[in-house]
């Protein structure tokens, strides 16, 4: 099997202890060579300064930044200047997304995708969002389908998923995509399980399914975080390999800031 693209996401820390430690663990991720690292953009811009600032020191020390943005909570000038800042670093990946933003801007991903083609040409290579259960808030999974294509048909380069966690559901969304006749790269998204509530959290808040078996096993190691861990990451691991002998052409990985859970995943598989 070819090595698979990989890379890897982040958020912009709130403290400079936690943009310290992001300094580690970006720099201990590094020796896996991803393709590029992600920096979140919070809801409604609420990240604007921080999401920058890291995107640029990511780019400084390893050249492959991937900086997520939306229209939310801006006005066009100041997403045209974040574009402006990013070219002139270098930075080369940029996540298109509606965000989760109260900002009241109901433009779509498709639409920031057009604005992004429109002012800055093949500048960036751009990155869209895909949901294989489905986005919380689409009216059905077809049509959920649909806007994918028609953003990926208005310039985006490839689309990263939601992490699951059921193999079934990865192999559902890929018929759909293929019936649908798109062809760009879909990278899944991986989250390793650190801890249990943790996750489940997580899992709500982006309308992601923990698979019934999967919530017993958890449960059943709930007084026993060591087992729990290496139960997690032996079942995630399982879950990579699975996807990438169905044909994945990578992992992006949730690493939540942290280290090791991601690197004991990869180390796995
Ligand atoms: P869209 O593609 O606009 O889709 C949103 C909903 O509208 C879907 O239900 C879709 O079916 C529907 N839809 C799409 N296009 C149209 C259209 N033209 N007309 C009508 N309906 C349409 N959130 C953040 O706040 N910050 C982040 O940094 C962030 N990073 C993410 C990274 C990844 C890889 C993923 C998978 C999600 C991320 N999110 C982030 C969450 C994401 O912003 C939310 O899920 C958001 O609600 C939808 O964003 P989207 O870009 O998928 O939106």
């Amino acid at each position: 099997m070819a090595s698979p693209a990989l890379s890897f996401e982040f958020f912009p820390p709130k403290t400079e202890d936690g943009r310290k430690s992001l300094q580690d663990t970006h720099r201990q991720l590094a020796t896996l060579a991803p393709d590029f690292f992600s920096v979140t953009y919070g809801a409604g811009g609420s990240t604007r300064d921080g999401t920058r600032d890291v995107v640029l020191d990511i780019q400084k020390v390893s050249g492959n930044a991937a900086a997520h943005l939306s229209f939310g909570g801006n006005d066009d000038d100041q997403v045209r200047a974040l574009l402006d800042t990013y070219r002139e670093h270098g930075v080369k990946h940029i996540v298109a997304l509606q965000g989760d933003a109260d900002g009241g801007d109901t433009r779509h991903a498709e639409d920031l995708v057009r604005f992004i083609r429109e002012h800055s040409g093949d500048n960036f290579k751009i990155h869209v969002a895909a949901y294989p259960e489905t986005h919380p808030r689409a009216e059905s999974p077809q049509s959920d389908l649909e806007f994918l294509r028609r953003k990926l048909d208005a310039g985006a380069d490839d689309a990263l998923t939601q992490f699951f966690y059921d193999i079934d559901a990865w192999r559902r969304f890929m018929d759909g995509c293929q019936k649908l006749g798109i062809r760009q790269p879909i990278r899944p998204g991986v989250m390793p399980i650190g801890d249990a509530d943790g996750v489940r959290r997580f899992a709500e808040r982006c309308g992601a399914k923990i698979p019934e078996s999967l919530g017993r096993e958890l449960d059943k190691r709930a007084d026993d975080p060591e087992g729990l861990r290496a139960f997690a990451d032996d079942f995630v691991a399982g879950l990579c390999r699975q996807l990438l002998e169905a044909g994945a052409c990578g992992l992006h990985f949730y690493t939540l800031n942290r280290t090791q859970p991601t690197l004991e995943v990869w180390r796995r598989v």
